[in-house]
This record gives structure tokens, sequence and C-alpha cells, in this order.
């Protein structure tokens, strides 16, 4: 029988397939929705992203990311990226936005100029922001920092 952390394996009618495990990235989904809102309008479908142990092109070399459209054989369309990216802050997130580019422009534009203009336009909405700080502290340092007593009792009762 299998279980819930089996690999699954996904398999698209060009010949892509993606090993991943069968879980849900809260914060890498929440990047899609919230980039989703701020650069494209909302404008992008809802699709699930998922962090793949494996992605093999259909020529068979091995790729960082990739955005599956849907096909006859692998129903719902999906983003998927190369754990390796997991916490390579900020590459992830450029990576994402990458594929999101692709989601919006289609998937028989490739890399060509309406996806080029379309990159440029979300890095300049976002105002780079997305390549992040690289020689400062980590998005999520002020979440980890010690919260000052007096700040910890305002917002638990609980502490005494
Ligand atoms: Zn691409």
């Amino acid at each position: 029988m299998p279980t819930d952390d089996d690999p699954i394996e996904d398999v698209s009618e060009d010949g892509f397939r993606i090993v991943r495990e069968n879980k849900f990235d809260l914060l890498l989904n929440s990047y899609y929705m919230t980039y989703n809102q701020q650069l494209f309008n909302g404008s992008l479908p809802q699709l699930p992203v998922f962090w793949a142990q494996r992605i093999t092109q259909p020529n068979g070399y091995g790729a960082t990311a990739v955005y599956v459209p849907g096909d006859a054989r692998l129903k719902s369309r999906c983003i998927a990226m190369d754990d390796t990216l997991s916490g390579m802050f900020p590459l992830e997130r450029l990576c994402l936005l990458h594929e999101m580019v692709h989601v919006k422009v289609g998937p028989d534009c490739g890399h060509g100029e309406e996806f080029v203009a379309e990159f440029r336009r979300v890095l300049d909405a976002n105002k780079w922001e997305v390549m992040g700080c690289i020689d400062g502290p980590p998005p999520n340092a002020q979440n980890t920092q010690p919260t000052p007593e007096t700040e910890t009792t305002a917002v638990n009762p609980r502490v005494e």
C-alpha cells in the first residue's frame, strides 16, 4: 500500500517527469498567491507549487524548475521546483517568479521577447525586492529575535 511518505512521480504527456513528496508547502504556495496578487493583479490561475526531488526534461536533462500546464496525461497544472533551492533565498523566489511568468505568457512562448518583457515588468513592479537583501539578515530574522518582555505580556495575557 502506498503511504503519504512515498514519493509521487508525475509524468506529463510531453515527457516531463517530476518526482516529489506528497506534501503541500504552505510558505511556497503563499509566495505564489502573494506574487499573483501583487505583481499579476490576481490574473494567474490558482495552482499548486511543489518542491521536487528530481525534475527531468523529455530530453533526459534535469531542470531546476518547471511549469506543467496540464495535459491529457497530467490533468492538473502545477509548478515544480527542485528542493535544493529550498532555503537558498532569494533564488527560490526568483525561480518561482520565472515560472509564474511562464504561466502568464503561456507555455509555448519559451524565453522569447514576450517572456523577457513580462519578466522585466514584474521585477520592476516588485522594485527588484524579489532579489532580496543577500548581504543582510535573512528575511525572517525579525521573527526569531527575542521579543521584549513587555510586548510578550501585551500579546499574551497569560504570561506573568
Ligand atoms: Zn523558463
